[in-house]
């Protein structure tokens, strides 16, 4: 008799591609079913067998507060109550905004869109508008959303540049970016010596978290400070991930740095289709209705969901949220690392803020290229026997997990408690 999960994957991939709206959903990387949820409240999720997980993937990252959090949904129910869209603005939109403005010292105006890659799509055509150039700079394993000129593999060398990473991205759209590898600081200042005066933009994820966790060097983030000042060029941090995620003055917080722009998704939505780009008002200046650069959205600033980033924003400001969450977060990875050198396992733990990473090596990844050598079969047995403990974690060897305020001591410790058992099972 096969589960409900297993026969709605099937209903489901017949009507949609792959039976998902989303790749990594599919779980093609660790091999099964999907599961399809039901319900989330707090720090767990239901599937449709009724099996319920502690939820380490916080839809990818926008649930800081856990699922379902009371406030958050009683905003959103008020909101809705007064309409679900005008195409026109609304003062909700002004106070998201000027929270954003004094919570984020780079960003003096923003814009807000529906969606990471709306966000990163438009700042890379700012920046472009902006400084007339027309090359992108990104690093390889950073991800950026769906965009033609981001869906992009490293050329054959430094200086080329990069292939389409997906059919159906035309040569042009790719042949204007340039791959480099994340925390190369001499690739950086390689290329900036010999192209500067070409390059639009560099954008990064200032502390990676598409290819699992990866911090940045000492060093790193200033290299690309200091070339881009040099230069001209825009320097982006897409924080669409880690904004609000690692701390209440995201990643360029942490380590001190003022990017030019910066992208935010996820969290400043609490859950509901919410981006963002913004920073130096010269730059923001440029955006049409004001400049030439021309970007628009029928739903941009929705005020359901506005009211759903605001709250959260407003709960996650609250004294001591980000060092509970930290800590809380900290106790995971300790007790996993822990778990896996007791059980005799390759395997370790990092995090920063509310994010951390698993990685099946003996520390963790510096590179692309580190966090690719990872045992990535070792990390889809340890997934699929952490499942079957009910913890869901990210079905990818290659993807961040998200702790949320919603998660207690109690589940950090039955999680540390579960993978002990998987490393174990492993070990044998
Ligand atoms: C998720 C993500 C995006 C894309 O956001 P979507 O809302 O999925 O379009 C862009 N950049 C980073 C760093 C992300 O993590």
């Amino acid at each position: 008799m096969s589960s409900r999960n297993d026969q709605l994957f099937d209903l489901s991939r017949k009507v949609i591609p792959g039976g998902v709206n989303s790749p990594v959903r599919a779980f093609r990387s660790v091999g099964g079913t999907p599961r399809f949820f039901t319900k989330g409240q707090g720090s767990r999720v239901w599937d449709a067998d009724g099996k319920s997980y502690l939820d380490y993937v916080g839809s990818w990252g926008p649930l800081i507060l856990g699922h379902a959090d009371a406030d958050v949904v009683r905003a959103v129910q008020d909101a809705a109550s007064l309409g679900l869209s005008f195409g026109a603005p609304t003062e909700m939109e002004l106070v998201m905004a000027e929270k954003l403005v004094a919570m984020l010292p780079s960003i003096e105006m923003v814009r807000l869109v529906s969606s990471g890659t709306e966000a990163t799509m438009s700042a890379i055509r700012l920046a472009r508008g902006h400084t007339g150039r027309d090359t992108l700079v990104k690093f390889e394993g950073c991800y950026h959303g769906h965009a033609d000129s981001l869906l992009v593999k490293a050329g054959s060398g430094l200086l080329t540049f990069g292939q389409p990473s997906s059919a159906g991205v035309p040569a042009d759209c790719s042949g204007h970016t340039l791959v480099l590898d994340y925390n190369d600081i001499d690739q950086v200042n390689q290329l900036f010596a010999e192209k500067g005066d070409e390059i639009a933009c560099v954008i990064v994820e200032a502390v990676a978290g598409n290819m699992n966790l990866i911090k940045p060097k000492a060093g790193f983030l200033e290299a690309l400070r200091e070339n881009c000042t040099k230069h001209g060029a825009v320097l982006i941090f897409d924080e669409v991930m880690t904004g609000f995620r690692v701390g209440l003055g995201c990643v360029q917080g942490l380590y001190d740095i003022t990017p030019d722009l910066t992208t935010l998704g996820k969290v400043i939505g609490g859950g509901m289709p919410v981006g963002a780009f913004g920073g130096r008002a010269d730059i923001m200046d440029k955006m049409a209705p004001l400049g030439p650069v021309y970007q628009a959205g029928t739903l941009s600033g929705n005020p359901v969901a506005v009211a759903a980033g605001l709250k959260t924003l407003e709960k996650i400001s609250a004294p001591g949220f980000f060092e509970a969450l930290t800590a809380r977060t900290k106790r995971l990875v300790d007790g996993i690392n822990a778990a896996a050198h007791d059980a005799g396992i390759n395997a370790c733990a990092d995090s920063v803020g509310g994010m951390f990473g698993i990685y099946f090596r003996a520390t963790p990844p510096t590179s692309y290229a580190e966090v690719m050598d990872s045992d990535k079969e070792a990390f889809n047995r340890f997934f699929h026997l952490m499942l079957l403990e009910g913890v869901y974690l990210a079905p990818s060897a290659f993807e961040a997990g998200f702790v949320s305020a919603a998660h207690t001591d109690a589940d950090i410790d039955a999680t540390v408690a579960a993978a002990a058992c998987c490393f174990e099972k492993l070990a044998d």
